[in-house]
């Protein structure tokens, strides 16, 4: 099985082959036209087994296939929980995007807040975060999102062992009821699951 079979448009395929992959991993051979297609994710996938590209591939297929209502707001927002990881998303974000007219930005804590205000004014497709100071950019009026359309949890298992649940509470909290969620996570524990069951509907369930 090929990538260009999953439903990915040449300007991604050109990117994955630019990276020098020339087969979709299992993670990615079950995510990517599921994505595509809209539906809800809980995927079971630990790091190394391709899950990044798993759901960013798809996530910029379908961002680059729907109309942008406004280039100034947040479309897709990925919550990862640490800013390593968050790094490391936008990163690839970037590489496999890069032939695409979307924008990303990444933000996280431990660094100034004003230049990411700053940057945040001209607005972003596709934001990745971590939690806290997402949270603080949000209450300081630096971001919406009225057109949002796709949420991503990134290694949530590891958001809430870092205690991190009340902030991912919160930010649901503002999105619109009606996007796409995905969730992954390296083990589905009682604390995984709850937290999907007033998150994700109706969700295709992958485990690699
Ligand atoms: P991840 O599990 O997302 O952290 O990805 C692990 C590593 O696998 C990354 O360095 C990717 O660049 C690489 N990778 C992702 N998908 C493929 C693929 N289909 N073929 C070869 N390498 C890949």
């Amino acid at each position: 099985m090929s990538f260009a079979r999953l439903g990915l448009s040449a300007p991604i395929l050109d990117a994955v082959k630019a990276q020098g992959y020339d087969t979709p991993t299992p993670i990615q051979l079950a995510a990517i036209p599921a994505i595509i297609e809209g539906r809800d994710m809980m995927a079971a996938a630990q790091t190394g087994t391709g899950k990044t590209a798993g759901f960013t591939l798809p996530l910029l297929e379908r961002l680059v296939k729907g109309k942008p209502a406004n280039h100034n707001q947040v479309r897709a927002l990925v919550l990862t929980p640490t800013r390593e990881l968050a790094a490391q998303v936008a990163e690839s974000v970037e590489l496999y995007g890069k032939n695409l007219p979307l924008s990303s930005f990444v933000v996280y804590g431990g660094v100034k807040i004003n230049p990411q205000m700053m940057r945040l004014r001209r607005g972003a497709d596709i934001l990745v975060a971590t939690p806290g100071r997402l949270l603080d950019l949000f209450n300081q009026g630096a971001i919406k999102f009225d057109h949002l359309e796709v949420l991503v949890l990134d290694e949530a298992d590891r958001m809430l062992d870092m205690g991190f649940i009340h902030d991912i509470k919160k930010i649901i909290k503002v999105l619109p009821a009606k996007r796409q969620n995905l969730m992954f996570s390296a083990t589905f524990s009682d604390d995984i699951r709850a937290l999907a069951k007033g998150l994700i509907h109706d969700p295709v369930e992958v485990s690699v």
